[in-house]
């Protein structure tokens, strides 16, 4: 029979990677070029059928600035799911993704389903880190790699949709 699945998913990444655009293109299936900075965080929620279930996504949007950092725990503990965040067009922000990776990977649900997302894929000409490089990255710890696009919407219901067909069935 069909399921419904209730997820917990956070995003985390660092402040301009895109986070907030992600949801609001995958939830509003909007895009505004001048996106106001996350205060805390925010939520969401959105439904997403698979195959076998429908997935309820409660998303929490954090903020990313390092004076919210102590706040994260509390936006990731007892999710099920997070996809951390960064931008092509930055190297450092994909430095910071790693970190985040590396939180998680110590203080995180065991089980949590973890997906890397190299956002503004549209920005082709001002890329500074390649896909083979966050590939390699991913599969070696154990997430899924997307390049996305909320300015186009390339890739983003797919993440999302990819999530939900790896989340345990329970
Ligand atoms: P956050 O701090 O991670 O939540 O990032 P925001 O969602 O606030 O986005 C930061 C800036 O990047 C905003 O000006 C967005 O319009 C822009 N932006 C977000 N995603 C994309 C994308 O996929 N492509 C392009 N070109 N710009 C994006
Ligand atoms: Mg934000």
């Amino acid at each position: 029979g069909n399921k419904n699945i209730n997820a917990k998913l956070v995003l985390l990444g660092d402040v301009g990677a895109g986070k907030s655009s992600l949801v609001l293109r995958f939830v509003k299936g909007q895009f505004v070029e001048f996106q106001e900075s996350t205060i805390g965080a925010a939520f969401f929620s959105q439904t997403l059928a698979v195959n076998d279930a429908t997935v309820k996504f409660e998303i929490w949007d954090t903020a990313g600035q390092e004076r919210y950092h102590s706040l994260a725990p509390m936006y990731y503990r007892g999710a099920a799911a997070a996809i951390i965040v960064y931008d092509i067009t930055n190297h450092a922000s994909f430095e910071r993704a790693k970190k985040w990776v590396q939180e998680l990977q110590a203080q995180g649900n065991p089980s949590m389903v973890m997906a890397l997302a190299g956002n503004k894929a549209d920005l082709l000409d001002a890329r500074k880190v390649t896909a083979e490089e966050a590939q390699a990255y991913a599969q070696e710890h154990g997430l899924f790699f997307m390049e996305t696009s909320a300015k186009t919407a390339s890739n983003v219901n797919d993440i999302f949709y990819e999530i939900a067909k790896r989340l345990p069935r329970v």
